[in-house]
């Protein structure tokens, strides 16, 4: 099995990237690349979901000093991390509430995995595949498997994780796996087996992420979830820096 880079490496890593492009130049820009999707009342979400809305407080147009807003959304709307009581407990005890996710899985080290076009099952085979041409993984992967989305619109045909690709991911040292359609498991699925799977080895997971401008490489993933106290899940900006190792 391909060797992995553990989270207790990354900063080595990091460290010694950017020592060497301070030699090369000492003007280092980075090239950060926006992998959220937009939120809006146009966006998608899952059939039955509460979709983003917007309510106004205040306008300055009619004399209040300044422009207020409110909004009512699903938190699995857009870009988003999953916590454990969205699958297992109550939500009244506020155990496994997104608030209480750990960051690392979130930021560090990451590698895109293009496996597109795929709207069916991700399996080991398609990981092994696009993780050939790397040397080693980091401990982050999010699967791009497609090359154009449209966020309005609901496709009900997506790609998705298999718990034999858990399986294969967990054996090379993954903490965190993401991919850029709205779920983990298939869409029918009512036991969940991928979700739980996820949850049972310690990974977290990233869904609606958008990787049509990110091509297959290895990158700096900032992707942490908000610090809500009472929700089973959290919007996230996700973004990949370039060239930053
Ligand atoms: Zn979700």
């Amino acid at each position: 099995m391909k060797p992995s880079i553990v989270p207790e490496q990354e900063l080595c890593i990091i460290a010694a990237g950017l020592r060497i492009r301070q030699q090369i130049s000492l003007q280092m820009t980075y090239t950060i690349i926006d992998i959220s999707q937009p939120v809006s009342s146009s966006t998608a979400c899952f059939p039955g979901d509460t979709p983003f809305s917007r309510q106004v407080t205040l306008r300055l147009e009619e004399g209040a000093t300044v422009n207020l807003t409110s909004f009512t959304m699903s938190p699995h709307v857009g870009t988003h991390a999953d916590a454990p009581s969205h699958i297992q407990g109550h939500l009244e005890d506020n155990h496994g509430m997104v608030s209480g996710m750990p960051l690392l899985p979130y930021i560090g080290l990451c590698a895109v995995l293009d496996v597109s076009p795929l709207a069916d099952g991700i399996t080991k085979q398609h990981f092994e595949k696009a993780a050939d041409g790397f040397p080693e993984l980091p401990p982050r992967v999010v699967f791009k498997t497609q090359k154009n989305l449209r966020f309005d619109v609901w496709e009900g045909k997506y790609a998705h994780f298999t718990v034999e690709l858990i399986e294969a991911l967990r054996a090379c040292g993954i903490i965190m796996a993401g991919l850029d359609t709205p779920s983990v498991d298939h869409i029918a699925s009512k036991d969940l087996e991928v979700h739980h799977a996820m949850m049972k080895a310690g990974f977290s997971w990233l869904e609606n992420l958008d990787l049509t401008k990110a091509d297959q490489g290895i990158y700096f993933l900032s992707a942490a979830p908000l610090k809500l106290t009472e929700l089973e899940a959290s919007p996230v900006r996700a973004v990949l820096i370039k060239d930053l190792v």
